[in-house]
């Protein structure tokens, strides 16, 4: 046609090294791709009936569901789907582009994964499920008309480079998806996706649930055996009794709700009886999206139903921000099919049935913990960080999540552990969960801060997600009966009444010996620190930064100053160490030339070093290194 404009377009780099390893075929089980175009449709019927509700002229006559034509000469093979479609634009963002908050990521999961088989979960994450036909087609045509439009959009491609896209016909609302098939055989085998007897095979085994009829149809062949029927059963799985679902079927229908390709780590099944009725069938991933941090993009994955019926995606109303990794269906039976989602935020019934979720899920997550450690641990290190997002939740009981909260400590040697377990271990007199956060594991467990507790045998619990900062800063509400204390917070005291005396007295008289040294090194550091004193919890290092109580740390204020808050900046305190070699050596400096000008420089140095120590930046690196050398250098 002379009137069809043909636009050229390249393919988003990710998308080429996506499609690249999908054509030559990594991949090891090429049938999923009638699965991912099955799901494709399947919600883009979901999709027409939700707008239906309020444009009900865009509701086609005939009966919603998909169909397989299947031309075995021609080798071709489409999905046709009567359900929203796409405009011109959206062809192209949808299909070309990977969401660009992803791209960065996807890049360097591949790379990690260079010349090994695609994981399945690696393609899940990143919701890439349409470019799977490349790995059964040599060249793939989509032409879809959008509900409302009365003009249709091709979009057409080898898989290589790019794709075009024009202008074309399309006598009704809907999609088709149209597979040049590779050749059956071959080196890699390939199996014959126009053999009728396997595309209902594949469909049975993968799409049995999609609640729209799936039907075949063979362009010049006979009529098929089946007749009219559907291939697939569209029996709602949440509706059938628990043990006659198999694990497979519930793994094909997680991926069908989720769009991620890796198996579920379990299943929660659920019914809400009394007043109101629904039931709920949930799924845990086991491994995290990469968008789960993406505050945007993190949608959370309950679809809603009405009896039986598909009413939305994405349903936030039924599930916290914190657990929106939990995929699932909710069929409530005495909602109106017209809801809205502005209904839903002061719906009462939405809210009982959310709360009953919460509730199931985070008693599945205890039963995991309670049963199957290392599954519990496989869990927690995707998704432990967003659960603790549940601490800073008011609507939550913070204990309920404590009681899910793994940690290190310092009796652990860096291994996650159970937190509840852990404050178990607390003797009884003891009335403080003592705590240390920073950015990582690694530099905590050598904090100076810790050379007490550990000289003491004292356990110190580790955190070092981001989001501990948050919770533990927040007055975190005591745990059996415990109050949380910081080891970098105020004034530690430790040891029974009597010791505590003693180390009190001890105090005073290296107070007094140490008061025109400590006098001295105030001076050198005092733009710095807003004091210098002498430490009760250092033991082997010469010099630790301490915070007063109720403060923020260091790495707080950064998280708050990211997140674009007007923080103050506060000053710590340098605590030194009066048994140290190094500051008795100082003190005897002192005491025979008090203004002995080496005196501030080891304080800059002591509070150089006690920085690095937990972790922080220097301001001036590079005096700091331009004194160390020339100090070394005078040494030698
Ligand atoms: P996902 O389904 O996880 O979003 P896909 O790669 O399978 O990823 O599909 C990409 C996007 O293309 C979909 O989100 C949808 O917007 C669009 N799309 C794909 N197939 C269809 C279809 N049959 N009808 C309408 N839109 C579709
Ligand atoms: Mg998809």
């Amino acid at each position: 046609m002379s009137d069809t404009k043909t636009e050229s377009f390249e393919f988003q780099t990710e998308v080429k090294q996506l499609l690249d390893l999908m054509i030559h075929s990594l991949y090891s089980n090429p049938d999923v791709f009638l699965r991912e175009l099955i799901s494709n449709a399947s919600d883009a019927l979901d999709r027409l009936r939700f707008e239906g509700l309020t444009n009900p002229e865009w509701l086609p006559e005939a009966e919603l569901g998909i169909t397989l034509r299947v031309d075995p000469e021609q080798r071709l093979l489409t999905v046709s789907d009567c359900g929203i479609g796409m405009s011109r634009e959206e062809v192209v963002l949808n299909i070309g582009t990977i969401a660009k908050s992803g791209a960065a990521e996807f890049t360097a999961a591949l790379k990690k994964k260079q010349g090994k088989e695609i994981p399945p979960e690696l393609i899940g994450q990143f919701g890439v499920g349409f470019y799977a036909s490349f790995m059964a087609a040599d060249r793939v045509t989509v032409t879809t008309r959008k509900a409302g439009a009365d003009t249709a959009t091709r979009w057409e491609s080898t898989g290589e480079g790019g794709f075009e896209i024009s202008e074309a016909e399309r006598a009704t609302t809907g999609t088709d998806v149209t597979l040049h098939l590779k050749a059956a055989g071959g080196d890699a085998g390939t199996p014959d996706y126009a053999d009728e007897w396997g595309l209902r095979q594949i469909v049975r085994k993968y799409s049995d649930f999609v609640s729209y009829p799936i039907r075949l149809e063979t362009v010049g062949g006979e009529e098929s055996k089946g007749g009219d029927d559907p291939l697939n059963s569209m029996k709602a799985i949440w509706t059938r009794p628990d043990d006659e679902v198999s694990e497979d079927e519930h793994g094909e229908f997680y991926k069908h709700i989720s769009h991620d390709w890796s198996d579920p780590l379990l299943h929660i099944r659920t019914r809400i009886e009394g007043n109101f009725e629904a039931t709920a069938l949930l799924y845990l991933p086991s491994v995290a999206p990469f968008d789960l941090y993406h505050r945007e993009m993190a949608h959370r994955g309950i679809q809603l139903y009405v009896k039986r019926i598909f009413i939305m995606d994405e349903c936030r109303e039924l599930m916290p921000e914190y657990l929106r990794f939990v995929k699932g269906v909710v069929d409530a039976e005495d909602l109106s099919l017209n809801v809205s989602r502005e209904m839903l935020q002061q719906d009462r019934q939405i809210e009982a049935i959310r709360k009953h979720l919460v509730k199931k899920v985070l008693e599945a997550l205890g039963e995991l913990k309670q049963n199957d450690e290392e599954k519990y641990l496989g869990f927690y290190s995707q998704f432990g960080p967003v659960l603790k997002e549940g601490m800073l939740d008011p609507r939550e009981k913070r204990e309920r999540i404590l009681d899910l909260v793994l940690c290190a400590s310092t009796v652990n040697a860096g291994k996650l552990g159970s937190l509840a377990e852990a404050v178990d271990r607390i003797p009884e007199d003891q009335d403080v969960i003592y705590f240390l956060t920073g950015a990582s594991l690694d530099t905590i467990t050598r904090s100076p801060h810790l050379e007490a507790f550990k000289k003491k045998g004292i356990e110190v619990l580790l955190f070092s997600d981001r989001v501990d900062e948050v919770w533990l800063e927040q007055n975190p509400p005591e745990y059996k009966g415990k109050r949380w204390q910081s080891v970098d917070r105020g004034d530690i005291r430790l040891g029974s009444e009597e010791e505590q005396q003693a180390a009190e007295e001890e105090r005073k008289q290296e107070e007094d010996a140490f008061g025109e040294l400590l006098g001295r090194l105030r001076v050198a550091v005092q733009d710095r620190v807003k004091e210098v004193r002498l430490s009760q919890r250092l033991t082997e290092s010469p010099a630790c930064l301490v915070n007063e109580e109720g403060e923020l740390t260091p790495q707080m204020a950064a998280i708050l100053r990211e997140a674009g808050q007007d923080v103050p900046e506060t000053q710590p305190i340098l605590e030194i160490n009066p048994t140290h070699p190094l500051l008795v050596k100082l003190r005897e400096l002192c005491e025979t030339d008090s203004s002995d000008r080496r005196i501030a420089e080891f304080g800059e140095l002591l509070y150089g070093q006690a920085l690095l120590a937990e972790g922080g930046r220097l301001d001036d690196s590079a005096a700091f290194s331009r004194k160390l050398a020339d100090l070394m250098l005078r040494a030698l």
